[in-house]
């Protein structure tokens, strides 16, 4: 039987995280808001409107390139991309055509992961976008909403180099977490601001040659992009299978079926008529901007996840978890400098647990969090030096968040320091071996899981401040003797 092997290529858009649109100042802000309420003549494609070219994109867009290791190229085109659609007033698009302004990048999935090719990234501009109902009121035709018209985007076109649904899956998550880092894009995927077409072919395994192509449109998650590529691979095994041929398509995704469906039969380049846009000069890739950004461009997150493993003992998960949001990983790396040496791991352990769990609770950013990573730091300082249960941790990361003061305070004010006081513990140690003979005769008698029991008895006692290792050498002391 003749193995395959799928093969895919991903386009994916991404909104720039420009205040205004790419060729007018008007707000990118649009999203959910009255339905053209971001609008202008030139936007609008009023006659006579002239595009000017938004520096701020180009530079976003520059620091993406950089970022996914592109080339940029000194100059770039603006094209027109015609086509007719009541969502593009003009009747073309402004895109960038066979002079993009970057190409010849890759994109590593994870440590040690393997690297996906980027063609190129082009800038252009989004559509408008077409309403069909106005909440319940059913309209007889289509309403046009253009807040969305001349948005920036870039689309990063990848290399045919994806060949599963986990590995395209991947790639996307490293992407968002590439162009977050830079600030090139919030990716924010339930706003539109951040899609993908999948273009999906068999080959037999083994073979050079690439087969047929379809092209998937409409995947709105990271977890349909992955369904929909797993169902197109059977759907054209079976159709080559049964003696068939794949057609070059263009073909959508139905979620809810979990199938995909055939669309239209794909335009070719020469539909859209392209040429250089009159109204736009030359794209110049400046040399001083150039020389900046790429001054400014910070720590890359797998460059960061190697180093926080490297230096600060960090499991690869760790690592993982605490760089995938960079004012997050900020907030660790400054909260284990204020931590006593050795400490790093314990203060990841509370930002992964404590913290992550009541900013999520809380839909808060990692920047709004009330409490200040010097304090985390010195939180786990007091774990360390064994001042702090693991519970009194917990207790006083809550007081934290409350109050915003610092821990060293108030593991005083609230009494939570664990007791070592040998004669204390002994005390209580005490009392818990004579209020327990069973579990102290079975501990003397050598079944080492009777000091369970006795332990418990003690925290007991002591409102939960004894310090639990010191209390099982006693514990030990005391049945022995
Ligand atoms: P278009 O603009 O018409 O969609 P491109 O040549 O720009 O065409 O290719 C778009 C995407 O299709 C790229 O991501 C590329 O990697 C992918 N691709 C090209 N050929 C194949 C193929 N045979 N199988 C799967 N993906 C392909
Ligand atoms: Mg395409
Ligand atoms: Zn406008």
């Amino acid at each position: 039987m003749t193995k395959y092997e799928m093969v895919v290529g991903l386009e994916v858009h991404c909104q720039l995280a420009t205040r205004t649109k790419l060729f007018c100042g008007c707000g990118t802000d649009g999203y959910g808001e009255t339905p053209n309420s971001r609008i202008c003549p030139v936007c609008t494609a009023q006659p006579g409107s002239l595009p000017v070219l938004n520096a701020k994109a180009v530079e976003l867009a520059f620091r993406a390139a950089l970022a996914l290791e592109c080339r940029l190229n000194p100059v770039s085109v603006f094209a027109r991309k015609n086509y007719f659609y009541p969502d593009l007033p003009k009747a073309y698009q402004i895109s960038q055509y066979d002079k993009p302004f970057s190409e010849h990048g890759r994109l590593r999935l994870s440590e040690g992961g393997k690297t996906v090719g980027i063609t190129r990234i082009h800038l252009e501009e989004d559509a408008g976008k077409l309403l069909h109902d106005l909440g319940a009121l059913k309209i007889d035709g289509s309403l046009v909403d253009l807040n969305r018209a001349g948005v920036p985007l870039i689309e990063i076109v990848s290399e045919p180099d994806i060949r599963t649904g986990d590995e395209a899956h991947a790639y996307l998550a490293a992407l968002k977490e590439v162009l977050q880092y830079v600030g090139a894009s919030r990716c924010d995927m339930e706003k539109g601001e951040m899609r993908c077409d999948a273009n999906v072919s068999v080959r037999p395994e083994g073979a050079q040659r690439f087969g047929t192509r379809a092209e998937i449109k409409n995947l709105n998650s990271f977890k349909n992009v992955k369904d929909a590529i797993d169902h197109e691979f059977h759907r054209q095994v079976a159709v080559v299978e049964s003696g068939g041929r794949v057609v070059q398509e263009t073909r959508l995704w139905d979620a809810a079926k979990g199938e995909t469906r055939s669309m239209r039969s794909k335009e070719d380049a020469h539909d859209y008529r392209y040429f250089p846009d009159p109204d736009l000069p030359p794209l110049v890739a400046d040399e001083s901007l150039v020389a900046r950004l790429k001054a400014e461009m910070p720590e890359l997150p797998a460059a960061r996840r190697a180093r926080l493993t490297a230096q600060l003992g960090l499991t690869a998960y760790d690592a993982e978890v605490l760089t995938g949001d960079r004012a997050l990983a900020d907030f660790f790396e400054t909260a284990a400098a204020a931590a006593p040496k050795g400490a790093a791991k314990t203060v990841a352990n509370l930002l992964s647990t404590e913290m992550l769990a009541r900013l999520n609770a809380e839909s808060l950013p990692p920047s709004q969090a009330p409490i200040a990573p010097e304090h985390l730091g010195r939180l786990a300082g007091l774990v360390v030096a064994g001042t702090l249960s693991s519970k009194g941790a917990k207790d006083v990361f809550a007081r934290m968040w409350q109050t915003r003061k610092d821990p060293v305070e108030l593991v005083s004010e609230l009494g939570l320091a664990q007791v070592s006081d040998d004669g204390a513990l002994r005390e209580w140690v005490r009392q818990a071996v004579a209020s327990n003979p069973k579990a102290a005769a079975d501990l003397k008698g050598g079944k080492d899981a009777a000091i369970g029991s006795l332990v418990g008895a003690v925290m007991k006692l002591s409102g939960g401040k004894a310090n639990p290792a010191a209390v099982r050498g006693l514990i030990k002391e005391a049945v022995q003797s």
